[in-house]
């Protein structure tokens, strides 16, 4: 293995899993994108075991000290994730049959996303390295599934790591339950994997506070928020997207899960035009927008669109009702959003209670050493 020598120690004395490239002092020559190296100190000493990446973040690390089967340390830590999940009740559960099984750097694993849909693994590969894996992966998910894995689908293209089409097996049939719901979840066409796994938690809350109420779901993608809204008795949903295909799932998801036959309406809209144009007010209202805020340097004006939607969003709310809203731009922080939402509700002078702070579910863990893994923030609000 070819290696490089680090100039500056202090992200492996944080154990951070990045190295960036100005921590380097020289490296072999023609190192490619995801080769595998050893990183020494100036004396040549062997510090970690990672990957090699050619932007700014230069090293992916896996270990500490070097690795003598590399393929072998991931298909541990795979099972590890397994255990984990199997700990949270997740693995084996007819409640929940869809769930994250590894989450990148949260699971020792950086670069790799593996989510468990009711027998097929969908695997995202965000870092060259871990593509070169995707055999042994493959082999470790047949190890610790046996006969309930139906497929293993790669869906990398976008990332320009690996491609998107079936490893092995032809894959189930896209029908998941989360919580008792049923959903139909299309990993070749969808977004990300193909469901937002990581609202889970938020979603059952959100079936908590729909019985009897007026519901809006904005950017509700396959419908998830108004899914658990319609099953847990609503007076009436509405869920609004963009995209097309996303309401269509959202039209088929509810009509699975509606026994009260909840009237529902889904709405094929930018959702700032939806507001702009709305008439009705709403007991409890969800804002789940995409990442506004890609980067660090899109913060400032990420911090502006999270306020104007919430000043286009509280006008509708009824007096006493609830708001759920979330960010998952990892650029913006817990109290950044938090200031966002304060400044719309200053500017057009409403009161707010913050009720309960929300986050990803347990199986998106975070490193304590990769505080970059944390995402996803929400909060309860409600209007007096
Ligand atoms: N709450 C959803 C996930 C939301 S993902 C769930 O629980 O599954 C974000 C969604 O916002 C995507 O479906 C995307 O199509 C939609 N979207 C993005 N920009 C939008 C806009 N301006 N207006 C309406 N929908 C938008």
């Amino acid at each position: 293995m070819r290696s490089v020598t680090l100039r500056k120690m202090d992200a492996l004395d944080r154990f951070h899993p990045w190295i960036f490239s100005g921590a380097l002092k020289e490296q072999s020559p023609d190192i490619a994108e995801g080769e595998w190296v050893l990183v020494r100190d100036r004396e040549g000493s062997v510090l970690a075991t990672g990957f090699y990446g050619t932007g700014s973040i230069a090293i992916k690390v896996l270990a500490h000290g070097e690795v003598a089967d590399i393929a072998a340390l991931v298909q541990v830590r795979l099972a590890g994730a397994w255990q984990l999940r199997q700990r949270l009740g997740l693995v084996g559960s007819l409640e929940t049959t869809c769930y994250r099984l590894v989450n990148a750097e949260g699971d020792g694993l950086p670069g790799l996303i593996i989510d468990w849909y009711n027998g097929t693994a969908v695997i995202q590969v965000h870092a060259q390295g871990m593509a070169t894996l995707l055999e042994p992966i493959t082999a470790a998910l047949q190890q610790l599934y046996g006969e309930q894995l139906r497929g293993v689908y790669c869906k990398s293209e976008s990332f320009g790591t690996a491609g998107d089409g079936y490893l092995w097996g032809e894959g189930s049939d896209g029908w998941v339950s989360e919580n008792g719901h049923r959903f139909f979840v299309d990993w070749q066409n969808g977004q990300k994997t193909g469901f937002f796994l990581d609202q889970r938690d938020s979603r059952a809350l959100c079936g908590r506070l729909a019985p009897g109420q007026r519901v809006l779901n904005t950017f509700c993608y396959s419908g998830g928020f108004s899914v658990y809204a319609v099953a847990a008795g609503a007076q009436a949903v509405e869920s609004v997207d963009s995209s097309a295909r996303a309401i269509a799932w959202a039209e088929t998801n509810v009509a699975t899960n509606n026994p009260l036959a909840v009237p529902h309406r889904a709405v094929c809209a930018d959702v700032f035009n939806f507001f702009a144009e709305c008439e009705t007010d709403y007991n409890l209202i969800v804002l789940d927008p995409p990442a506004f805020a890609k980067t660090q340097t899109a913060r400032h004006n990420a911090a502006k669109a999270y306020q104007r939607l919430h000043q286009v969003a509280l006008p509708q709310l009824a007096p006493g009702g609830l708001l759920l809203s979330f960010s998952c731009s990892q650029a913006i922080s817990p109290v950044q959003f938090q200031g966002a939402v304060q400044a719309a509700a200053i500017a057009i002078g409403h009161s707010l209670q913050v009720l309960a702070h929300l986050g990803q579910p347990a199986d998106h863990p975070v490193s304590i050493y990769h505080p970059e893994g944390s995402y996803l923030k929400g909060l309860l609000l409600r209007a007096e």
